[in-house]
């Protein structure tokens, strides 16, 4: 018998950042390279203590059956409580997720029918434009403008995009992959259009607590939010559990219920201990700090040594864990596109770096994402080796 795919998932590009460590496995494998693995998107330390010992608890207590589709009481109060430091949340307007990403899942089946336009940044994270596909949909992409301190959105180019046809706005505050942290005006710029186009903002923030400088606007802090946002947040990237899937929704009480609905057909709720553990997620905010501590070193020594690599432009971001420097001036003397430069660079040094193509649509063809969630020592190596690699190749060009 021939399997033939539904049509709208024939398309459907996987998390293409894998394959990237897939060649650095291989050639680690053949020739014996360090490998230095600037691609991935999670912090690299282990849950902090107090959470897993909360999670093992509860196993230990027998808490193994099934929770409320949207999650239980307890944390869904935690989270509310949270989300008060930005605006108006009760526990009734939380839903618990397995992943941020089924998060975004949830926010999009709920509201995107076949035909329906969605706004989303150019570049930006790669799932939002393939759910919308799948769901029958068109993503329309918004350019970032490249600027000295960060990219912005151009709000008259935002305007112009809006259709009768437009459903949703997507935005990422502290943005995955250029770490922007965008100024709280345009942020609030794109709030004031949702609500007047009457249009759906959905607002991943999963980055929230990744702000070196400046202030993060979330769109949470307008009272009418629940009007028009749907906030998507988790504990993946703020508590270090990219492993124990948990995310969150916080939107009106009557979405939350009907996404409890959708839940209840797809994935019954999320993992019954991982709830208890993240209940104690709450009170690691010493942690955390401490951790974001150390990326802000991270970043200032990537930052720093990146300028030393030939022909490309970096700028110091102030949010998320990622560098997304220029590299259009250097592919073009190298005579590279940037996948090539991804492939090669592992394939001769073993650097793992995730070219911006990955994330649609032509902006990140000029760029390459680093992941400064690594250790320090390694990032020094690292830059170091992908200099070496520039100016070999820039050599062997003439
Ligand atoms: N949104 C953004 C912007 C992300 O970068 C990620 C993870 N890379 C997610 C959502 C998904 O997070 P989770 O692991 O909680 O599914």
């Amino acid at each position: 018998m021939s399997f033939n795919f539904a049509s709208n998932v024939q398309e459907l590009a996987g998390e293409s950042t894998l394959v990237y460590q897939e060649i650095a496995r291989k050639v680690s494998k053949e020739k014996g390279i360090k490998t230095i693995n600037f691609g991935i998107g999670q912090p690299d330390l282990v849950t902090f203590k107090r959470i897993r010992d909360s999670a093992i608890t509860a196993l230990q207590d027998g808490f193994t059956g099934y929770t409320p589709a949207l999650g239980i009481d307890e944390l869904r109060e935690k989270i509310a409580q949270y989300l008060n430091r930005y605006g108006d949340v009760k526990k009734d307007n939380v839903i618990v997720t397995p992943g941020a990403k089924t998060a975004l899942f949830l926010g999009f089946i709920l509201f995107v029918n076949p035909g329906d336009e969605v706004i989303v940044d150019d570049p930006s994270f790669y799932s939002y434009a393939e759910v919308i596909r799948l769901l029958g949909a068109k993503p329309v992409f918004l350019r970032l403008n490249m600027r000295e301190n960060g990219f912005s959105h151009d709000l008259k180019s935002l305007e112009e995009l809006i259709t009768p046809r437009t459903k949703m706005i997507v935005i990422n505050n502290p943005h995955n992959p250029t770490g922007s942290l965008f100024d709280p005006h345009e942020i609030e710029r794109i709030m004031e259009i949702s609500k007047e186009r009457k249009i759906i903002l959905m607002s991943d923030e999963i980055y929230d607590n990744f702000v070196y400088e400046g202030k993060m606007k979330s769109a949470l802090e307008d009272p009418d939010w629940k009007d028009y946002v749907i906030y998507i947040n988790g504990f993946s990237k703020t508590f270090s559990m990219t492993g124990w899937r948990l995310g969150y929704v916080a939107a009106r009480e009557d979405i939350i219920k009907k996404m409890g609905v959708l839940a209840g057909n797809i994935y019954t709720c999320a993992t019954s201990f991982a709830q208890k553990g993240a209940i104690a997620s709450f009170d690691s905010f010493d942690e955390v700090k401490d951790m974001i501590e150390l990326f802000r070193k991270r970043r200032d020594v990537m930052y720093s040594e990146l300028q030393k690599v030939k022909k490309i432009k970096v700028i110091k971001p102030q949010g998320a864990f990622y560098m997304f420097p220029y590299m259009g001036d250097l592919l073009r003397a190298m005579g590279m596109e940037i996948k090539d430069f991804s492939v090669e660079l592992i394939k001769s040094k073993g650097v793992i770096t995730i070219p911006g193509e990955v994330f649609p649509k032509d902006v990140g063809k000029d760029h390459v994402r680093l992941s400064f969630a690594v250790k320090e020592q390694d990032i020094k190596e690292g830059v170091k080796k992908i200099a070496e690699f520039v100016d070999e190749r820039l050599q062997s060009e003439g």
